[in-house]
């Protein structure tokens, strides 16, 4: 075959193939998105696990009609313009690809408007070049974008999908990571026309723990020790399990970098080091933490779907995060052995 350029839907589709998985990848990366706008309000309304319909509402900025062709398409992005923005990333998002990866692989209506603007617009795409069409439409000011039909035109990646119970259960999981990011937003789960799940926003610190106790559980909260260190411009703080609380199961560890959930492997190493042999082999570290620190001294550009990043200090990090988690927990310790028995 000679060397030719890949039709735009095709050459979306496979970038698709890199972050979007499964209908939990669809709403991570639409909930980011309406973070990014700016959104207080979140609702994210599924059918059948996800598999026939997504569809995430917002009540943020909103995109300008002349743009929202521009939001379909690859390598078009509002959140970085320079090499300098991506080096010191304030969004969630920068790549410019989600709206157009998804729209390649479902079909993806996205509803905006702006306060500006005295009408909303509809905008989809079509065809193997990924021609925007644009209809007027009713739309409070903010953005919905509706996903139907996942991976119809993907059989591969459709044979992937689990039970409608399995689907749901990942998208569960992803919107009580992003509802442990942001206390102050507000977001619903709708499945099959019933709400399902609610997350009150909370604006005070010491409101913080409801919300931890909802996502969480009450026997986390309830034995958890908070913890706070800064050192210069780093900040780590959240919630730690003393060892004889810690759960059997790996299902709360939630480490956040800027705002973030990670699954980093450095951070991770220096969690499990704090704990060292307190742990017995039936538990593992439980944990909800937050990192702070200046966007310039970590890479987010490391992994398409963004879960793993690179510090450039990375040995002074992993060394704060042990001391800290490991301080919280001594002195949790000697505060129970002081405790008396009553
Ligand atoms: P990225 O988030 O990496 O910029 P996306 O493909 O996810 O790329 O989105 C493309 C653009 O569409 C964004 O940069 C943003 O300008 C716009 N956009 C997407 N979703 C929303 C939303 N919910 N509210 C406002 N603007 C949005
Ligand atoms: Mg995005």
């Amino acid at each position: 075959m000679p060397i030719q350029l890949l039709p735009i839907s095709l050459a979306n589709q496979i970038a698709a193939g890199e972050v979007i998985e499964r209908p939990a990848s669809v709403v991570k990366e639409l909930v980011e998105n309406c973070l990014d706008a700016k959104a207080t309000e979140i609702t994210v309304d599924i059918e059948q696990g996800g598999r026939r319909r997504i569809r995430v509402r917002d009540n943020g900025a909103g995109i300008p009609k002349d743009e929202l062709a521009l939001a379909l398409s690859r390598h078009a992005t509002s959140k970085i313009s320079s090499l300098a923005d991506l080096e010191a990333i304030q969004s969630l998002g920068f790549r410019g690809e989600a709206l157009a990866s998804i729209s390649s692989v479902s079909r993806l209506t996205l509803t905006a408007k702006t306060q500006q603007q005295e009408q909303a617009w509809q905008a989809w795409v079509e065809g193997r070049d990924m021609q925007a069409e644009l209809a007027p439409a009713t739309h409070p000011d903010g953005t919905t974008v509706d996903v139907q039909d996942l991976f119809f035109n993907t059989p591969a990646r459709r044979k992937f999908l689990r039970t409608d119970k399995t689907e749901f259960n990942h998208i569960d999981e992803v919107l009580r990571r992003i509802a442990l990011a942001r206390f102050d937003v507000r977001f619903n789960l709708v499945h099959n026309g019933k709400s399902v799940r609610q997350y009150q926003a909370v604006h005070s610190p010491e409101s913080y723990l409801q919300r931890v106790s909802q996502v969480c559980g009450k026997t986390f909260t309830d034995t958890a020790v908070a913890l706070e260190q800064q050192a210069g411009p780093v900040h780590l703080w959240g919630w730690v399990a003393p060892a004889q609380s810690c759960r059997h199961q790996a299902d709360v560890q939630y480490f956040y970098v800027n705002g973030r959930m990670m699954r980093d492997r450095l951070l991770g190493h220096a969690v499990r080091q704090a704990y060292a042999d307190t742990l017995g082999d039936d538990r593992v570290p439980t944990f909800v933490l937050y990192l702070q620190l200046p966007a310039q001294d970590v890479d987010v550009n490391v992994h398409p779907a963004k879960h793993e990043v690179r510090f450039h200090q990375a040995r002074q990090i992993h060394d704060f995060v042990l001391q800290a988690i490991r301080q919280a927990l001594q002195s949790a310790a000697v505060s129970s052995s002081q405790t008396p028995a009553s």
